[in-house]
This record gives structure tokens, sequence and C-alpha cells, in this order.
């Protein structure tokens, strides 16, 4: 793809290792030509803190985001080290609205691999470009409800959605 001037942040929250936003940013910059900056550290999200399910609610960490700001950029990333659920599913690996501006994605549940982290980013921000879920099992946009999906899945889109997305980044970019 060719070089974008979409502007992409990806902070760290909590306790996440200091090598996965680098990772992170460097399969943004491999894959998509797109180049990402690592913002400062974020608190330990408290206020999203289910009780009863032990959880961190992901709907609640995109909002506190959305009051956060980010001015200087287009999409953001945020990387967490803590659980997390949206009603209905019993944990997400990430989650964005479509064609939002945040995205997050938790390493809590994929062992330490920080190439499956990397491909649940690209997932949630080919969301944030209003990418919705494809059926192709070989596209990163293909829906993965566990570890076993995700390691099938490869670190790269179809030829519908790369197509979709360099058109999302064109409108970008005029
Ligand atoms: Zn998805
Ligand atoms: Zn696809």
């Amino acid at each position: 793809m060719k070089p974008v001037n979409i502007r992409v942040g990806v902070v760290p929250v909590g306790e996440v290792p200091e090598i996965a936003p680098k990772v992170i940013a460097s399969h943004f910059l491999g894959y998509l030509n797109l180049s990402a900056d690592i913002l400062p550290r974020l608190e330990h999200p408290e206020y999203a803190f289910d009780k009863r399910r032990c959880q961190y609610n992901a709907a609640l960490i995109i909002k506190a985001f959305e009051s956060e700001h980010f001015d200087s950029y287009d999409k953001v990333i945020g990387v967490f080290d803590v659980d997390l659920f949206v009603p209905l599913f019993t944990h997400v690996f990430g989650e964005a609205r479509l064609g939002g501006k945040y995205a997050i994605i938790s390493l809590f549940r994929l062992e330490k691999n920080l190439e499956r982290a990397a491909k649940v980013a690209l997932h949630e921000f080919g969301h944030l470009c209003h990418l919705e879920h494809c059926r192709d099992i070989k596209c990163l946009m293909h829906f993965s409800k566990g570890l076993e999906e995700l390691d099938n899945t490869p670190l790269y889109f179809c030829k519908y959605c790369s197509a979709y997305l360099e058109s999302a980044f064109s409108r970008v970019r005029t």
C-alpha cells in the first residue's frame, strides 16, 4: 500500500510490557505503510472494572478514551493488560466502533504472543476504517472466537478488504 497520512497513536495502558506497543506500531508500518506513534502510558482503567465479572468493560473504556481527546491523532489504539468484555461475549481480544476513532485491544488472553496482539490491533483498526467482518477465513477481518482461529487468521487483508482500505485511505488523504 502507498504511504498514507493517517496519524495513528498506540497508547499503552496499565502494565503492558514496553515492547508491546512497539511491535504493534512496527506492524502498522510493515503491513499498512502507516507510521504509528507510541503515546505516553495511561493509568490502569479502574473506572471500567466490573466487580461481578471481574473483567473490564470495553465500552466504558472507549468512552473514557473519547474524553482524553488525543487531538493530534486520527485513530488511536489502546493496548491493555486486563481482561476485556462487552455484554453478550465472555471476553473480547479487542473492541472498536465501526468508523470510530478509538480501538482497544487486550494482551490478557493472548498468552504474551505479540504477533497475536498485532493481528488484533490491525483487525480493530480495520473496523475504525469501516471494514466489517469478512467471510474469507484467509483475511485479517475474519472474526476470531478464540486463539486457534486467531492463529489461523493471516496477518493480511483479502483483496476485497485491501481494496476497501485503500479507498478509505484515499478519502483521508484528500
Ligand atoms: Zn472484529
Ligand atoms: Zn476480507
